[in-house]
């Protein structure tokens, strides 16, 4: 197999999985009416990689099989490398503006930083290592879309997971067998699992404790495993009969968010990556080059996001001429640097990429941590000054019902802007709105403020790591000019006396 279209996509999402939303099994996820869209929408990436057009930006060929493979798995061999994985990541990201934080390239890099780190998984034994290089030569050259849970559920935070108030709440080790584990309890959790064809388990980096053992276990399974229930959140848009004049983006890109639920669920041993270790448990997060590859990929979806808002605070302003008040420039000018900043923290990531072993290259950590902990917090000013730049205007956004009904041309006239008709204005305040506003725009801040995990957890781990001792060697150098003052001056005055 090389690259799949989107149809061969969806069809290989119509098999026995266990979906549960509002109450009810989902019988084919592929045409329920609140997925249908979104799946869609992820379908269309799978076709870009087979347009003439794009193929080779976005695809490669296997060094294995010489199969024509999705980009975003490469393991880069050259600096450069980067750089076309980052132009492929943009191409990506812009067929759905940004508005997708887990479309199949975030994964897809998380599975090329497996194999870069899999030396790692065989600390605890080669076999690991053969496991992880193996299953990413899978995922590579059968194009999968994976998904990941690695949060512990939030039952007793005040408690390590093996003194919560049952066994398996926490998803752990059951029992072994000569052919693989049993594992039960849950995971919180996955986005897009319903539309993914493998699930990835795996700590999230938080400190287990001794007595944690059966819940230290990584490892992948196909989402249709038998025992493996996903307990979806309420859908934000419940259907897909939203247009997208009044709803351009939470029509088509909502992504889902589920529960893991594993019932006795069997993981034959070649898909186990690691298993009852408390320590590669605890370190997976520093200790690999995951994070890099995957941040890579966010910074670049941020990137297009935030262009996006750019646009729309332009737009807006534009449409009612607020544009000639400096005030409302300044916040503008405030939303550009905030794209801005992200594209250079992502930029320097690249340009101080880092040699791995003489094998291959990664993006430097520490600007992509630093993208992790900074975007959240843009993220949100970007909403507060798209909301402060649109004002009621924000609010008075009649539908497409509205300007084709009996009264469509008094709509048309009172809602016009200053140099368009209202249209094209209720169009723009539509887009603000579904933007920063409808409840999918309210998911995706959650999202942006979360997802690469809790904010202070990662800003107080990035306290500790990061390389800062040029700075610390500077001021070392101040203070000790002051020590030979005073020493001085100790010496001065007791000649004195
Ligand atoms: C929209 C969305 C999508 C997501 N998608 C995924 C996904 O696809 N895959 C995935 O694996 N994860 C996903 N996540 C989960 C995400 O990684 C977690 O939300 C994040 O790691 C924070 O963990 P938590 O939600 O369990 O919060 P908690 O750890 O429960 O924290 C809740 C609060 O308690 C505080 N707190 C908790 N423990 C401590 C402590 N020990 N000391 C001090 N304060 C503490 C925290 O600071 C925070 O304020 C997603 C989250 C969201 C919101």
């Amino acid at each position: 197999m090389a690259i799949r279209t989107g149809k061969q996509y969806i069809d290989g999402l119509r098999d026995s999985r266990q979906v549960f939303v509002n109450g009810v099994r989902v019988e084919d996820v592929t045409t329920y009416p609140a997925f249908r869209r979104p799946i869609e929408a992820i379908a269309r990436l799978y076709d870009l990689k087979h347009d003439p057009s794009l193929q080779r930006q976005l695809t490669y060929l296997s060094p294995t099989t010489g199969n024509l493979c999705d980009i975003c798995y490469l393991l880069p061999q050259r600096k450069e490398d980067i750089v076309k994985k980052r132009e492929a990541y943009k191409i990506f990201a812009k067929e759905n503006y940004g508005a997708m934080g887990r479309s199949p390239e975030f994964m897809n890099a998380f599975a090329a930083g497996l194999s870069a780190s899999k030396k790692w998984f065989g600390r605890a034994g080669k076999t690991y290592e053969t496991n992880v290089q193996k299953y990413y030569e899978y995922v590579r050259e059968n194009d999968l879309f994976l998904t990941h849970a690695l949060g512990t559920p939030q039952t007793d935070r005040s408690k390590p997971s093996h003194q919560q108030k049952e066994e398996f709440l926490h998803l752990g080790i059951k029992e072994e067998t000569s052919e693989g584990v049993i594992i039960r309890g849950a995971k919180q959790l996955s986005t897009n699992a319903p539309f993914t064809d493998e699930l990835l388990i795996f700590p999230n980096g938080r400190q287990f404790t001794n007595g944690d053992e059966k819940y230290c276990v990584a490892f992948a399974v196909p989402v249709s495993s038998p025992g493996l229930k996903l307990l979806c959140r309420e859908t934000l848009v419940p259907n897909d009969k939203r247009n997208l004049f009044d709803h351009p983006l939470s029509s088509r890109f909502e992504e889902i968010d589920a529960m893991v639920v594993c019932e006795d669920v069997f993981v034959p041993w070649n898909r186990v990556f690691f298993y009852k270790n408390l320590e590669l448990a605890n370190t997976s997060r520093e200790a690999t080059e995951i994070t890099s590859h995957c941040q890579h990929q966010s910074a670049v979806r941020a990137v297009v996001k935030a262009g996006l808002a750019v646009a729309i605070a332009k737009k807006i302003t534009d449409s009612v001429k607020t544009d000639i008040y400096p005030q409302v420039g300044e916040k503008i000018g405030n939303i550009i640097a905030m794209m801005k900043a992200t594209e250079s923290l992502l930029f320097a990531a690249e340009q101080t990429a880092i040699k791995v072993e003489d094998s291959h290259w990664k993006p430097n950590q520490e600007y992509l941590s630093s993208y992790s902990i900074l975007f959240p917090k843009f993220d949100t000013q970007i909403a507060d000054l798209i909301r402060s730049i649109g004002a009621a205007g924000l609010m008075l956004t009649p539908t497409i019902d509205d300007f084709l009904g009996e009264a469509g041309e008094i709509f048309d006239h009172y809602f016009a802007g200053a140099a368009m008709d209202g249209i094209s204005r209720v169009q723009i305040a539509k887009l603000a709105w579904d933007f920063i506003g409808d409840s999918n725009a309210q998911r995706v801040q959650h999202y942006e403020r979360f997802h690469s995990g809790e904010p202070m957890f990662l800003a107080a781990g990035f306290g500790k790591t990061a390389n800062v001792s040029e700075w610390l060697e500077m001021t070392e150098q101040l203070l000790e000019e002051g020590r030979s003052e005073f020493k001085k001056f100790t010496e001065e005055a007791s000649e004195v006396h």
